[in-house]
């Protein structure tokens, strides 16, 4: 199987084995496109870390991160996809005119008319002792997506911007009290977002704050915040929540483009309706989406991208 994927030349590449990537494979697959996904370091994407999905259509009582990843898996498959685990580390663009090859980590080489980048992003972690383990257990990344586990609790938001200020909000309405922990001495949110906020009762702002020391064995139960003033009379806090809730940034998986596909000052891929600034590569997903990076635009926009790849396929090789 391997020897035959290295002498091919695949009409699409698709890497990144998320919402998005699995998307594109039932459309390249449906049209009968030839075409291989690799799933890199986290087959099914970042799905696969959360218990309960409750916001993708079409499942009344919610599913399984890893449930729905396998589903699309096996849809994938269904039409032909052939799926490997390995990762991409590289890509050499344009080898000859209108064809790329992406090196494995096994250090085979492949070669491809179109490729579909949907390598997703990575939340970005306070990088702290206990934090890795607890993962899930108190603490996440997505309020709209893991909130409602905590109705009627105490949590805490870990960030300062606008979608910690979003984060507060949302989660004020279900919880008993949010505590909202930002580094700096303001909020660095739009100006309406921090009006909002303040005009919460149960959202309580500890500026000048910054997480020292995660608490919990199975699950979370505290966190230590420090005051980083140098003011001797503001206080350290341990705030006994369940749950936390960092809203501290996305890390977009984008390394592998450098210094050819176009990225944003934050290191996303720019895209006009998935198409790159390089003929023939694609992009889907939260790779190229700093906005919404949800499971259903993902897929929405891994649907779009194989389609630009079947009418960019039409047109080089007619
Ligand atoms: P991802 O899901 O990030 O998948 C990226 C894929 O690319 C992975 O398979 C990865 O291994 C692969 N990859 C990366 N680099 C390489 C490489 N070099 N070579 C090969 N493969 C590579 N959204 C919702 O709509 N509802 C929810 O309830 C929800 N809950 C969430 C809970 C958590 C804890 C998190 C972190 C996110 C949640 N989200 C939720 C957001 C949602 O998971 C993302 O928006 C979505 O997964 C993005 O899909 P994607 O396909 O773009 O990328």
């Amino acid at each position: 199987m391997l020897t035959y994927v290295k002498k091919s030349i695949f009409d699409c590449i698709i890497i990144g084995g998320g919402p998005a990537g699995y998307t594109a494979a039932i459309y390249l697959a449906r049209a009968e496109i030839k075409h291989i996904l690799f799933t890199g370091f986290q087959p099914g994407g970042q799905l696969i870390s959360t218990n309960k999905i409750e916001n993708y259509p079409g499942f009344t009582n919610g599913i399984s991160g890893y449930k729905l990843m396998e589903s699309f898996k096996a849809q994938s498959e269904r039409f032909g996809t052939m799926v490997k685990d390995n990762s991409v580390v590289k890509i050499n663009f344009n080898i000859i005119k209108n064809l790329h090859e992406i090196i494995l980590d096994n250090s085979f080489k492949i070669k491809t008319k179109a490729l579909i980048l949907a390598t997703g992003a990575s939340p970005r972690y306070l990088n702290i002792e206990n934090e890795n383990k607890l993962i899930g257990k108190g603490i996440y990344t997505c309020a709209n997506c893991d909130g409602f586990f905590f109705k009627g609790k105490k949590v805490a938001v870990i960030g300062g911007g606008d979608k910690a200020a979003e984060e507060s909000i949302y989660l004020s309405n279900i919880c008993k009290k949010v505590y909202l922990i930002i580094r700096d001495k303001k909020m660095k949110a739009s100006k309406i977002m921090q009006q909002k906020v303040l005009n919460i009762k149960n959202v309580e702002i500890f500026y000048y704050h910054k997480v020292i020391q995660i608490i919990g064995e199975k699950k979370l139960q505290a966190i230590y915040c420090k005051n980083i003033t140098n003011n001797k009379n503001n206080k350290n806090y341990l705030f006994k929540v369940e749950a936390i809730f960092l809203a501290i940034g996305q890390i977009p998986n984008s390394l592998i483009c450098k210094p050819n596909i176009k990225l944003d000052k934050y290191g996303y891929i720019i895209t006009k309706s998935t198409i790159t600034n390089i003929p023939g590569i694609f992009a889907a997903g939260d790779v190229q989406d700093s906005r919404y990076r949800q499971a259903i635009t993902s897929a929405g926009s891994g649907c779009m991208s194989a389609i630009e790849v079947e009418k960019y396929l039409l047109k080089t090789t007619k």
